[in-house]
């Protein structure tokens, strides 16, 4: 009878006790399991009281529900995954990778009390940037340089303090939508600021910046247009010629996206080149090109800095501890040089070639014609160098289950279920990982995952 096998499921507590759930409790928490639990547990019952016929009573059954239940939260949880894509910087996947070597680095001084806001040598308040904004300095040229919580922050602090009521002079070329609802004119909107748009999609000269300028007008907003390209025929503004042009009362402000600094990536103008031209301001994300941690950037003219690190939402945007110590340790290490501070955007896009080739090699030897290697493209990403794409060299699996053949995406799925997640992408209706981003100690693993995978 339905009552009577239904009273013999162990009460919670019990069922909580069982060592297949021991390593969920583990990682997700006891509460969290335990409700879990307990929903399966009223789940299954209704079900069985519903249709005793159809839902057998089974204890197994319901504790493979649990487990399934349990499997689904595990997933939520913020893990390492595996990037098969071939997309350097991916806001998917949490853009740069922050250098071992740098996260070791920092780890006593986030893990001890530190000097965040004392001086040292007056032991009075101090300021929380530390040495970074010297260390800007000879990066990226500008007086002054503050941080904040990530770029899009810093053209909202930017457009808030010196535009709130006043116009801002944005090209028509420049409406860009950057990712996850990031707007321009959106956030010109939620600042106080006026927009006023100038030339066209494809066409913006200093005289169309020139005929805009009222006593009104606070800015000209210059977007770094990375992530998409108008090709063809298409003319963006001399920031030179602008910055000599503008009068006094219009700051000149560049958002220039990825951040690159001392990276060698061509055809991205760098931070110091928009300060050389004459920009007052330029901001950037410290996770793209830089290689850092999330975080926005503003660097320039140290009266316009000063003056935006008093406004209030400053005290909303500043950036922890973490952050600072990050930038820190990165920045040192990009002005003397050294490998751990070139960032992944850099260091993964100048990868030799025929060395990707031999890992693609690697990871198929033994298997058969179920995988192969072939030519494919690796692409920086993140908003940035939208054109440029490096040969890269990938491995296609062409699986011999008809379900993956008859669906990629269940393959690329089957995939993200793996111990340690893999991400591919699809390519002419078959699934890739692009050696481009995927590690060499990663391989071993790969292999593995694959042998059962095509076995
Ligand atoms: C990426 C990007 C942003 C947004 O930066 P977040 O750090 O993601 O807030 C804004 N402007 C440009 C030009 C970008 O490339």
């Amino acid at each position: 009878m339905a009552v009577s096998t239904l009273s013999s499921i162990p009460q919670i507590e019990k069922i909580l006790q069982q060592t297949f759930l021991a390593p969920f409790i583990e990682r997700l928490s006891r509460p969290v399991v335990a409700d879990a639990v307990r929903e399966q547990v009223a789940q299954y019952k209704t079900q069985h009281l519903q249709d005793p016929d159809t839902h057998l009573f089974s204890l197994e059954q319901l504790y493979h529900n649990i487990e399934g239940a349990c499997w689904l939260l595990n997933q939520q949880r913020l893990q390492r995954v595996v990037n098969g894509t071939g997309v350097i910087v991916h806001t998917n996947l949490g853009r740069s990778p922050i250098n071992a070597e740098l996260w070791q680095q920092v780890a006593e001084v986030n893990t001890h009390y530190s000097n965040l806001e004392i001086d040292l040598s007056t032991g009075k308040r101090g300021k929380r940037k530390g040495l970074l904004q010297q260390l800007m300095q000879y990066l990226v040229k500008g007086e002054n340089t503050l941080v904040v919580n990530n770029n899009a922050s810093s053209i909202y602090l930017l457009l808030h303090e010196l535009a709130k009521g006043k116009e801002v002079i944005v090209s028509r070329g420049e409406q860009i939508q950057i990712g996850g609802g990031f707007r321009i004119p959106d956030i010109l909107a939620l600042s106080g600021a006026k927009l006023v748009e100038v030339g066209t999609t494809n066409i913006t000269t200093t005289q169309d910046y020139l005929d805009a300028i009222t006593d009104e007008t606070a800015m000209v907003l210059i977007v770094h247009t990375s992530n998409f390209k108008i090709r063809g025929f298409t003319e963006s503004v001399d920031v030179k010629e602008l910055a000599n042009a503008l009068p006094d009362h219009v700051v000149l402000a560049v958002d220039q996206g990825s951040g690159t600094t001392t990276e060698q990536m061509p055809e991205e103008p760098t931070v110091a080149s928009y300060i050389d031209a004459g920009a007052d301001l330029v901001c950037y994300s410290g996770d793209k090109i830089l290689g850092g941690p999330q975080a926005g950037m503003i660097s320039g003219k140290d009266a316009l800095i000063q003056q935006l690190e008093k406004n209030p939402m400053m005290r909303a945007f500043r950036p922890s501890r973490i952050v600072y110590s990050l930038l820190e340790e990165l920045v040192v290490r990009k002005l003397n040089q050294r490998e751990e501070g070139k960032g992944v955007a850099e260091t993964k896009s100048h990868a030799d070639l025929t060395c990707l080739e031999q890992r693609a090699e690697e990871l198929i030897t033994g298997f058969n014609e179920h995988i192969s290697v072939v030519q494919s493209e690796m692409i920086v990403g993140g908003g940035s160098l939208p054109d440029q794409s490096d040969p890269s060299w990938s491995v296609q699996i062409n699986p011999r289950q008809p379900a993956f053949q008859r669906s990629p995406e269940k393959l690329l799925a089957v995939m993200r279920q793996w111990p340690l997640p893999v991400i591919g992408v699809i390519k002419r209706d078959k699934v890739q990982l692009n050696m481009a981003t995927i590690e060499p100690s990663e391989i071993p693993y790969l292999r593995s995952q694959l042998a059962e995978l095509l076995q």
